[in-house]
């Protein structure tokens, strides 16, 4: 299928000043390299850990940050080349969903009017009314009730106040949400419902979800197929099945690992990931994996692995899988 987002060799890299008046001394490779397609109505997951560069990835390619260099082409358009004007129409079919459903949405504000903004900016509906009606059926959309409009974001519980956030990035009816942690900061039930919700809209509007997670435990259901980021570069993607039960990546066998099993008769070996993850600002030579590897063999410390499609769709940077010969993507 083709596809709605295709991003191509993305890069961010932040300067390093050690004070207001001095030159860059060093710089952070938040993302370094990332190329993502996601087909219309899919949702792809992308996941690691804190500083591997998700979050940045997910901002640039909603403008929200200026990459370094790369591609974002949404439905055939070039993103990054378009001007300010351009880019906010375009904002109409790319919407974005934060973490903190407390900090994203403004206190100040009731949520009728925080809903009905984006149809406000976009000039959506004839008249006020016919906006109103519009935030009446968006709020019942996402199972709130349309009488609650008038309150404010802290009146809702945080399932509540994300459901208001879904709400708002559903009002202009986008192709693609970028959704952000969506469910780290709720509760685990609370966490099913609003991916039970997210499912309902992908199949009701067939809207494409790219879905940023530190968790692949929170991603098993949704995701169609997921991206595994280490230290600002793809480490492996493939579909959900495969990921799930035939991770290749060490990386992506010790994320897994780290899940925890409800049955503790289940026994399960655990590859515990030693340490922390290195500073982007000085990632390691050859495989940036290398320092926390349980199966490092001589080439890693030296040379870079390239991601090689290992099965077809199933793509791995590890020299463990030198790949049939494929070039580079995913
Ligand atoms: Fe581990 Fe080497 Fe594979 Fe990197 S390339 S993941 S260090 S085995």
């Amino acid at each position: 299928m083709s596809a709605l987002l295709e991003v191509g060799d993305l890069k961010k890299h932040f300067p390093i000043r050690r004070g207001m008046l001095s030159g860059v001394s060093g710089w952070v490779r938040a993302v370094d390299g990332v190329s993502l397609r996601i087909a219309p109505g899919e949702t792809l997951a992308l996941v690691g850990e804190s500083g591997s560069g998700k979050t940045t990835t997910g901002r640039c390619i909603l403008r929200l940050l200026e990459p370094t260099s790369g591609s974002v082409v949404f439905d055939g358009v070039d993103l990054l080349a378009l001007k300010p004007r351009a880019m906010r129409r375009m904002r109409r079919q790319v919407q974005v969903i934060f973490q903190d459903p407390y900090g994203s949405l403004n206190p100040r504000m009731r949520v009728g009017t925080i809903v009905r903004e984006p149809l406000d900016i976009h000039r959506i509906g004839a008249s006020r009314r016919e906006r109103d009606d519009m935030v009446a059926a968006l709020l019942r959309r996402v199972g709130l009730d349309p009488s609650m409009k008038d309150r404010y974001p802290h009146e809702f519980s945080g399932g509540q106040r994300q459901r208001i956030g879904v709400a708002r990035a559903l009002a202009l009816k986008p192709r693609l949400i970028v959704a952000d942690e969506p469910v780290s900061a709720l509760d685990v039930s609370v966490q099913a419902q609003v991916i039970n919700l997210l499912m309902d809209l992908q199949d009701e509007f067939g809207i494409a979800y790219l879905f940023i997670a530190h968790d692949l435990a929170v991603v098993e259901r949704i995701a169609d197929r997921v991206a595994v980021m280490y230290l600002g570069r793809i480490a492996e993607v493939g579909t959900r099945e495969e990921i799930f039960r035939n991770p290749l990546h060490p990386y992506t066998r010790a994320l897994l690992q780290a899940i925890p099993i409800p049955d503790p008769t289940r026994a399960r070996e655990r590859a515990v990931l030693r340490g922390d993850p290195p500073s982007p600002a000085q990632p390691p030579p050859g495989c940036r994996f290398h320092t926390r590897c349980p199966s490092v063999i001589e080439a890693c410390p030296r040379v870079e692995p390239p991601l090689l499609e290992v099965t077809p769709g199933h793509w791995v940077a590890c020299h463990l899988y030198p790949g049939p010969g494929g070039a580079s993507g995913g």
